[in-house]
């Protein structure tokens, strides 16, 4: 059975759209049994005029501990992607303070375009190397060639995401994700299983991306959120 303890893509009232505290997410990840969680609320690029300032997420580290009972708290964001050089909404001073860093494209921000550009878009994410987790990739409206990006993504040290909250309401993102997941499990390319969850009772629900991935007969070796120890040894600026 493949088992999921750190819920890696979690939304808090910081993100303004999103109904819930750190401690609410947290409460309810320790009663499903996680052992640890990443916050990852929306940069400021949003463009909606409501997110957080950078001093939000450059203060994490030195607000908010480690481990409260030993559940494990990671500090990070989910940081839009701006345009097509690849260029996020955070500076780089800020990503380095940050345990997590998923990179995102939100139709808000950047808007979709060929398969050629998303291409390049993407292959721009994996080169920079405060990227840890490529965000929400089975959204078909920034759809990119699977078989030629998700290589480049392994050879980077890009963890690849597959986000449970979008089968059923991103356009494609089950036949996406499933599609994806075969590639990494070929190529061998490390995963998360997240949540996205925008209100505390929605973290922890991987449901149904789990069951798509042991349809496939997807590694568990490949899941680097299986555990907390996993997981910080997959991330490069994590503190340890
Ligand atoms: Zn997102
Ligand atoms: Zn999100």
């Amino acid at each position: 059975m493949l088992t999921v303890k750190v819920d890696t893509h979690t939304h808090t009232l910081a993100s303004v759209h999103a109904y819930s505290t750190l401690w609410e997410n947290m409460q309810v990840a320790q009663e499903k049994g996680l052992t640890g969680l990443v916050v990852t609320d929306h940069a400021p690029g949003l463009g909606l005029g409501d997110t957080f300032p950078k001093t939000y997420f450059g203060n994490m580290r030195k607000a908010i501990p480690q481990t409260v009972e030993g559940f494990r708290i990671f500090k990070g964001v989910e940081a839009n992607i701006l345009d097509y050089d690849g260029n996020l909404d955070l500076p780089t001073t800020t990503l380095q303070k940050l345990d997590v860093v998923i990179a995102s494209c939100h139709r808000q921000v950047v808007k979709p375009t060929t398969l050629e550009q998303q291409d390049q878009l993407w292959l721009k994410v994996a080169h920079n190397p405060y990227v840890d987790i490529i965000g929400h990739p089975g959204d078909e409206q920034f759809r990119f060639s699977f078989a030629k990006v998700l290589p480049e993504f392994k050879k980077y040290h890009k963890i690849v995401e597959i986000n449970s909250s979008s089968f059923p309401y991103r356009q494609n993102a089950r036949h996406n994700c499933r599609e994806i997941a075969l590639l990494c499990k070929k190529y061998q390319i490390p995963i998360t299983v997240s949540s996205d969850a925008h209100f505390c009772t929605e973290i922890g629900n991987f449901q149904e991306a789990l069951a798509m991935l042991t349809e496939i007969d997807f590694p568990q070796k490949l899941i680097m959120n299986r555990d907390v120890a996993t997981l910080t040894a997959a991330l490069p600026h994590c503190q340890k």
